[in-house]
């Protein structure tokens, strides 16, 4: 048995070397980090999870031609990806007020939002994942203006898909984050869906009931089940540094 080099360890994925150069083996763990890593713990069973969920997800992303990392799932926790050059940038689409959104404009969690909002932020724990706007992301070289309106176009097509998708099974996709990364194949460049999709990157509610079936559960375990209520109530008790998804800079809990 040969030792695999591990490329990155990251709070909820390892990456490996894959088996031909080029691929990537993502290891789906079951720790669950929480309030920029302040909030550690383990949900047994969770990586097995978000592997088979993820591989679904991508899997019906390529079948209606948004193109993705992913080439297959070899076992319960890993799955096999295309080696790409990840943009640092977390792109978030929210179509209902939740969470920090919903702190930040002072809105109650649930509300309707007017059209889906698109919003950025630059990958880095340290800095807290700051919101940017294209203005920062083509002066920094993040990405270039086409990546970006190949991103907006994919971003899109990806809400508007995994949100008729959720609609179907009684889930609201409330809001997700994505990321992409840059595919070189030969002389040519392509933007590709990247990471995970998972209920650790989406926020879902029972379209019913309202009560939250992602990682919400294991940041605020403390809120009503299953009643808007319960949400209302954490957004307004969690006014302290380190609440929310992330701790911002520019949250004014956050100093
Ligand atoms: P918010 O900006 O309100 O904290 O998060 C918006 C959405 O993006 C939520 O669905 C949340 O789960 C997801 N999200 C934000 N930051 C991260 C992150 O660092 N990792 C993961 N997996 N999801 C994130």
């Amino acid at each position: 048995m040969s030792r695999r080099r591990r490329i990155y360890e990251g709070k909820a994925k390892t990456l490996f070397e894959g088996p031909e150069p080029g691929t990537i083996v993502q290891y789906f763990k079951d720790d669950a980090t929480a309030f920029n890593n302040q909030k550690k713990g383990t949900i047994t069973g969770k990586g097995v999870i978000n592997n088979r969920i993820s591989e679904f997800l991508m899997t019906k992303l390529g079948e209606i031609g948004v193109p993705t990392h992913f080439i297959r799932r070899l076992n319960m926790r890993e799955q096999l990806i295309r080696q790409v050059e990840i943009i640092p940038l977390e792109v978030v689409v929210r179509n209902v007020a939740a969470g920090s959104f919903a702190k930040r404009f002072g809105l109650e969690e649930g509300t309707q939002l007017p059209r889906s909002i698109m919003e950025f932020f630059y990958k880095n724990d340290e800095l807290a994942d700051p919101m940017v706007t294209e203005e920062h992301i083509t002066a920094f070289g993040w990405a270039t203006p086409q990546d970006l309106d190949d991103i907006v176009a994919l971003t899109l097509r990806v809400n508007d898909f995994l949100f008729g998708l959720f609609l179907g099974c009684g889930i609201k996709l409330i809001d997700f984050k994505i990321e992409f990364g840059r595919l070189y194949e030969d002389d040519m460049v392509r933007i590709v869906l990247a990471d995970e999709i998972s209920p650790d990157s989406c926020l879902l509610w029972d379209l019913r009931t309202n009560e939250k079936l992602d990682k919400d559960r294991f940041r605020r375990p403390r809120q009503g089940r299953g009643s808007l209520s319960g949400g209302r109530a954490a957004a307004r008790h969690s006014h302290r540094p380190g609440a929310g998804r992330r701790a911002r800079p520019h949250d004014p809990a956050v100093k």
